[in-house]
């Protein structure tokens, strides 16, 4: 168990460690942790990080009081703040010369596939870029149906969106304990589950809670997204300095480990989607490619029927009429119409702008 392993690694991290309780800014804290981020960049990993802190750093502004607030003013408080947020990862930053991006997201962005296609295309020309996005809640519009409520949970989303190996939940707490070690002077961290439902059925992990507004609960929903993703989680205590630095020195933390594979996992999810929004009719010598695990490419498509657009859920049909794979198409159904039959090196001729080579990228697709 450790981050060597891991390309894609998502790092939360709650108003708590960016202000103190007198609404004190940790500077200091901040800038170990950007060094951290730098160390973690040396060595290629893609960094994404999800901060909360706008509403703190909007009520510090204001001299508000954040318990006392109502959602709307709060909104209004996030939007004023969510800028000082982001001023403060810029001064702090820069000084390390690590770029940074803004993403704020609301419910639908990562639970609609359609629209976490597109987020997670965003993610991806980001991280070419080498920029790091700095994630949060579109807490400005999110009312309380559609929110994620807390940053665990947006975090978890985001690691599934993106297909990450790892997400650190950086909390006041180590870890996992066997009781609310608050309490109980015997209380065990845990360094490791991987049977989430057999190992915390053991567990009273009521009261086990943290500032901010997530608890111990959820963070464990969140290990249950992440795990069914084929992402692992860390719950660490980030009051640390260096609190990255510590897990790969100390592991001193929780690991939750999954046991399935990312392909696998986005596969199922690919295959889970309700209805899909048109069909691709491909050739025996295609069929043969997909079989043999390569992608859809546009010269093996004899016919496409449906309305689609980028990145829907399409069958894919064999000349014989038989539905045997689903996958998300990289084209519209009209740019198909024009590129099909066509080798993948013409494609950018007729369409007129660079795009994708392959139809359905094999990661994309699932035989059924
Ligand atoms: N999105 C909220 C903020 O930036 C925080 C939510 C949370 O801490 O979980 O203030």
């Amino acid at each position: 168990m450790h981050l060597k392993n891991s390309k894609i690694i998502v790092i939360k991290i709650g108003s708590a460690l960016l202000v103190d309780s007198n609404k004190k800014i940790r500077n200091k804290w901040f800038s170990n942790f950007a060094k951290d981020i730098k160390k973690l960049k040396s060595k290629n990993k893609k960094i994404i990080i999800v901060s909360s802190g706008a509403i703190a750093l909007g009520c510090k502004k204001m001299n508000f009081n954040k318990s006392r607030l109502k959602l709307d003013k709060s909104q209004a408080i996030a939007s004023i703040g969510q800028i000082e947020l982001m001023n403060l990862f810029t001064k702090t930053f820069s000084k390390y010369k690590l770029n940074i991006s803004q993403i704020l997201l609301t419910l639908d962005d990562t639970e609609e596939r359609r629209r976490s296609i597109n987020a997670k295309r965003t993610f991806e020309n980001l991280f070419q870029l080498d920029y790091i996005p700095i994630v949060n809640e579109n807490d400005t519009i999110a009312t309380s149906e559609i929110k994620y409520g807390d940053n665990d949970r947006l975090a978890s989303r985001v690691a599934q969106i993106t297909n990450a190996d790892t997400l650190i939940l950086l909390s006041d707490v180590d870890g996992l304990f066997t009781k609310n070690p608050k309490i109980f002077k015997d209380a065990k961290l845990i360094k490791k589950v991987d049977n989430l439902s057999r190992d915390i059925g053991n567990i009273n992990i009521k009261g086990m809670t943290e500032l901010g507004s997530g608890g111990m609960n959820t963070k464990i929903e969140a290990a249950k997204i992440c795990n069914l993703a084929g992402c692992n989680m860390i719950i660490a205590n980030g009051l640390y300095l260096n609190p990255i630095s510590r897990i790969e020195k100390k592991n001193n933390c929780t690991w939750f480990i999954s046991k399935i594979s990312k392909l696998h996992a986005r596969k199922k999810w690919i295959i889970s989607s309700i209805s899909p929004k048109g069909e691709l009719i491909i050739d025996e010598g295609a069929k043969k490619a997909l079989i043999s695990g390569k992608s859809l490419l546009a010269a093996g498509i004899k016919k496409v029927s449906g309305k689609f657009n980028k990145g829907d859920h399409i069958k894919i049909i064999d000349a014989k009429k038989r539905d045997f794979a689903r996958g998300l198409s990289s084209f519209s159904s009209e740019e198909i119409e024009k590129i099909k039959g066509y080798h993948s090196n013409e494609i950018q001729k007729i369409l007129g702008y660079v795009s994708k080579s392959e139809v359905v990228h094999k990661d994309d697709m699932v035989e059924i």
